[in-house]
């Protein structure tokens, strides 16, 4: 279990040597009843594009959900991506390699009873992973637990896998820190620092990949975790990446701007700004 970190500080200013990694619920958008029902701040998907132009392309999404509901949700930006914590990963040209899904009937049959039984679960198929999410009906947490718990115990090329508010059974051996290791050996995020920001269990083999890589992990929202610096929401993350794109953008600003005095007669006012 990660351990809490009591001296937490916010994020320094992204460099433009970055390799940004996104976690997308709970990180980029705010958490909703249903997966379905997220919210997409208006602005969101032009300030992923621009910092993904700044960073040389070198931004991902690193989510539980499949690469295509990524996409659906950012349209008409399809960034490189990792679905469903790795099984699925799209690079920076656009070629996606999925790992073969492993036969998930039984599971699914557990979580359909389940949740035909216990009002308020949901029960997600992906492609290689079976999620039951619980956020309508947290009080069958321990119920959920223990039925796919059960599910997977005489099958080890299965592992549970504990979010905020579901459970999901995925392969064994998957997770976000191989993705962000996997993306960081290709271009155009290979020899830049990364930069990951997520803000659940889940999200914590991601951070302990990019910590003894030189790079800087963040934690959004409460909870211990091994990331040293923290966000508060979603809204701090939007406003910590709006002020790294200006700032990403200032430098080429200011030689314009230095350029223009130059080039200017000497008597030209000056801007106030
Ligand atoms: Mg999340």
């Amino acid at each position: 279990m990660p351990k809490s970190t009591s001296n937490m500080q916010l994020p320094p200013p992204l460099g433009r040597d970055a390799a940004l990694f996104l976690d997308f619920d709970g990180t980029l958008v705010g958490l909703a009843p249903t997966p379905e029902a997220i919210e997409i701040p208006p602005a969101l998907v032009s300030l992923l594009s621009d910092l993904s132009d700044q960073l040389g392309g070198a931004l991902a999404v690193v989510s539980g959900r499949q690469i295509d509901s990524i996409d659906r949700f950012l349209a008409p930006l399809r960034l490189p991506a990792a679905g469903e914590h790795g099984v699925q990963r799209r690079d920076a040209t656009g070629h996606t390699q999925e790992q073969r899904a492993p036969d998930l009937a039984p599971i699914l049959e557990i979580a359909n009873e389940l949740a035909r039984v216990h009002e308020g679960l949901l029960v997600e198929r992906k492609h290689a992973a079976i999620a039951l999410h619980y956020r309508l009906a947290p009080q069958l947490e321990a119920v959920c637990q223990d039925a796919m718990s059960r599910a997977i115990a005489n099958n080890p090329q299965l592992e549970l896998m504990h979010g905020k508010f579901v459970f999901e059974v995925k392969p064994a051996g998957v997770n976000k820190g191989i993705a962000i290791d996997a993306f960081m050996t290709e271009a155009p995020f290979a020899g830049r620092t990364p930069v990951f920001l997520g803000d659940d269990t889940t999200d914590e083999s991601g951070f302990s990949v990019v910590q003894p890589r030189g790079g800087i992990a963040v934690k959004v929202g409460s909870g211990p975790s091994l990331a040293l610096h923290r966000l508060e929401s979603p809204r701090a993350v939007y406003e910590w990446l709006v002020q790294a794109r200006d700032l990403l953008a200032a430098p080429k600003a200011e030689a314009a701007n230095t350029k223009a005095d130059a080039d200017a007669p000497q008597e030209s006012p000056r801007s106030p700004e």
